[in-house]
């Protein structure tokens, strides 16, 4: 591996990370992608584009969210001053505006009228579902069905919002199936459809696209860090579902080769597939992650042993996806970011112990990250720093937690 190919992470210009990334897809789609590759390709580099983005993204969001010094969470870890990059303090909760703003800016200036989205959680699906009604687009979300029996509440926010939402009943009725149902919309209704697709996957654009968007994260952070300690950070950490908010957080600091990147995939309840959602794992028996194709992308997948794609298990619907971004893929293979898991329990130790020390009710998505980040923490100096992305905000899991505490 070259150092300028490690410092810069730029894909080529067909979205290929190294061997990953790409477009897999079905021939009628080449030529929206290749539409929106180029309506994006000149977006990124149009100053009127990014002064209206960062406008709507300061004026309407809450942009930007402060880089906070978590005082208590710093003492029980003992170790390296934690910060806390705080995305839940966004409009609707998470991270995932930011890119939902950037591409219905786009859609806006390719004349679609018609948005659609997938959703897991729901996160993305209520974030897409407001900038569609901030300017008046018809928004379309579609839904696995568990989903939708999970997250009752954020399809009735989709509804207020004005947004239909579909219930997919294919397969295990969950992220993968709302991709699947999504992309087939998209190719029968091209002529006036945007598809508004929520992290850092999927085929070429989005990987690059998403990241972007969401790099506004990094170079926040790395400025506020400057200003409130003279140096750069030792680690940044971040839990990884698609990898968009950490991908975000990574990418301004990927030439600063002394700080660590350190991304966090839900482990779930065990180690062996079908029990987590950890795309760097394998196990002997069972399988695990390995290279393969999902949706429009080359990536690591979670597969058995037939090379059948895996089912996957973890307490937050946000991480529980059997792809990883092809980005993220890339700087596992060539070394410059490190991933570990953490654990269902885990999560829930971290939500709480964010909540009574800083109180900060995080996601569950978000809550993987805090055990790992003490753990790191406590292995560093006083006079260095670390950051946590927080994701997202943890309201829509407190009855889930209500539940399992009451169990
Ligand atoms: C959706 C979501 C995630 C996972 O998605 P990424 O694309 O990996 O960021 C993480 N945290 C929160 C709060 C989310 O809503």
């Amino acid at each position: 591996m070259q150092k300028s190919q490690i410092t810069k992470s730029e894909p080529d210009e067909r979205g290929h990370w190294g061997r990953f990334g790409g477009r897999y897809v079905p021939e009628i789609l080449v030529a929206p992608l290749e539409e929106l590759t180029e309506e994006f390709t000149r977006a990124r580099h149009d100053n009127d584009f990014w002064q209206k983005l960062n406008q709507l993204l300061r004026d309407y969001a809450g942009r930007p969210t402060p880089l906070f010094h978590a005082r208590r969470l710093t003492a029980h870890a003992g170790g390296a001053q934690i910060y806390l990059k705080r995305e839940d303090l966004l409009h609707t909760g998470a991270h995932k505006i930011n890119n939902a703003m950037g591409q219905v800016l786009l859609a806006r200036q390719m004349g679609k009228r018609r948005v659609i989205a997938e959703t897991g959680a729901g996160q993305h699906g209520v974030a897409t579902a407001t900038v569609c009604a901030l300017f008046g687009l018809r928004c379309i979300i579609y839904m696995g069905a568990e989903d939708v029996r999970r997250q009752a509440l954020n399809v009735f926010q989709m509804r207020l919002l004005g947004a239909e939402v579909i219930t997919v009943n294919a397969g295990t009725r969950t992220l993968k199936d709302a991709i699947n149902e999504a992309m087939r919309d998209w190719v029968t209704n091209v002529h006036d459809t945007y598809y508004l697709l929520g992290s850092a996957l999927g085929p070429h654009p989005y990987p690059l696209m998403v990241r972007e968007f969401q790099s506004v994260i990094g170079r926040e952070a790395r400025e506020q860090m400057l200003s409130a300690s003279g140096k750069l950070p030792r680690a940044l950490i971040a839990c990884v579902g698609g990898g968009s908010n950490a991908i975000g957080l990574f990418h301004p600091f990927i030439a600063d080769e002394q700080v660590r990147l350190i991304g966090v995939e839900a482990g779930g309840r065990g180690d062996s597939l079908g029990e987590h959602a950890a795309r760097f794992h394998t196990d002997a028996k069972s399988g695990g992650g390995r290279i393969g194709v999902l949706q429009g992308m080359m990536s690591y997948v979670l597969q058995d042993l037939n090379g059948q794609i895996a089912t996957t298990h973890s307490i937050s619907a946000g991480l529980d996806y059997s792809a990883i971004g092809p980005e993220h893929a890339f700087l596992h293979d060539n070394g410059r970011a490190e991933y570990i898991r953490s654990s269902d329990s885990e999560a829930l130790e971290g939500l709480e112990l964010c909540a009574k020390l800083e109180g900060i009710i995080p996601a569950l998505e978000t809550a993987h990250a805090i055990m790992p980040a003490i753990q790191i923490a406590r292995e560093l100096p006083r006079d260095d720093a670390i950051i946590v992305n927080l994701s997202g905000r943890g309201d829509k899991d407190v009855q889930l937690v209500a539940d399992l505490k009451n169990r």
